[in-house]
């Protein structure tokens, strides 16, 4: 679904990403681990087109996207949950939500809003709530909701457990979970190993913009987590 052949990303002199090449395929869960400044957000910022690529390809869906805008990535079906759960802070949980359906048609936004409510229930308990009155917890379930309620085909999740307590890890997990039950393929970045790798099927580990190491959960456990303590 997602092939990334040779990409690298550079901020000026810095060079954040060094020809990493990594594959996703339809239906799978892939996490990219590694500490800070290792060079996730450049990767997942380049497939949703917002810093461009210094070299090498990105192909999502058989389409190079080479030369496409944002929007048109996220219509060709790329959903993104930024790091940081960025939330609109004033409008609602509802209207946050709704916010990433902007250009769907009503009555399919709405059927979307239905789906992802079911999935989430907190989402129809706290609907009418101003963001910034939930915890970084409940905030980071609506950023994940807002991703996915275009339905995308790939869900992009940029460290989705970063600052969150254990309870609230866990809850992310279990709606990470439920989305995959769904037939969502997941690509995610992580620092933190441990919680992560139960949730994928494959990992890379990224270290100083370079993958050092990919394989199946079992392939990489040690040096995943190894990874975590950098
Ligand atoms: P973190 O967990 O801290 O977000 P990361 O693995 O996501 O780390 P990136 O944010 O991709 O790493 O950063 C990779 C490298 O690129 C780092 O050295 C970082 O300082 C640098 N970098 C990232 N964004 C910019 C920017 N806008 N301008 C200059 N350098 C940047």
């Amino acid at each position: 679904m997602l092939t990334i052949e040779n990409l690298s990303v550079r901020y000026g002199g810095i060079e954040a990403l060094n020809k990493v090449s990594i594959e996703v395929r339809q239906g799978e869960s892939v996490l990219l681990v590694g500490s800070n400044g290792a060079g996730k957000s450049s990767l997942i910022n380049a497939v949703i087109g917002l810093v461009p690529a210094a070299s090498g390809r990105i192909v999502f869906d058989g389409k190079d996207l080479a030369g496409t805008s944002c929007p048109v990535r996220a219509r060709l079906g790329i959903g993104y949950s930024p790091e940081g759960r960025r939330v609109f802070r004033s409008l609602t949980v509802t209207e946050n939500v709704l916010s990433g359906t902007l250009g769907t048609p009503m009555a399919e936004a709405k059927a979307n809003l239905e789906w992802i409510q079911d999935t989430f229930p907190l989402l129809r308990e706290r609907a009418n709530q101003p963001a910034n009155q939930l915890s970084g917890g409940q905030q980071q379930i609506v950023a994940i909701a807002r991703a996915v309620s275009t339905m995308p085909k790939l869900l992009l999740l940029d460290e989705p457990f970063l600052g969150l307590a254990p309870v609230w890890i866990g809850h992310i997990s279990d709606a990470i979970r439920e989305l995959q039950r769904r037939g969502t393929t997941i690509l995610m970045t992580e620092q933190m190993a441990r919680p992560a790798l139960k949730l994928v099927d494959r990992a890379y580990v990224i270290r100083g913009g370079e993958v050092r190491r990919s394989g199946t959960v079992d392939e990489i456990r040690d040096v995943a987590l190894a990874e975590e303590y950098l």
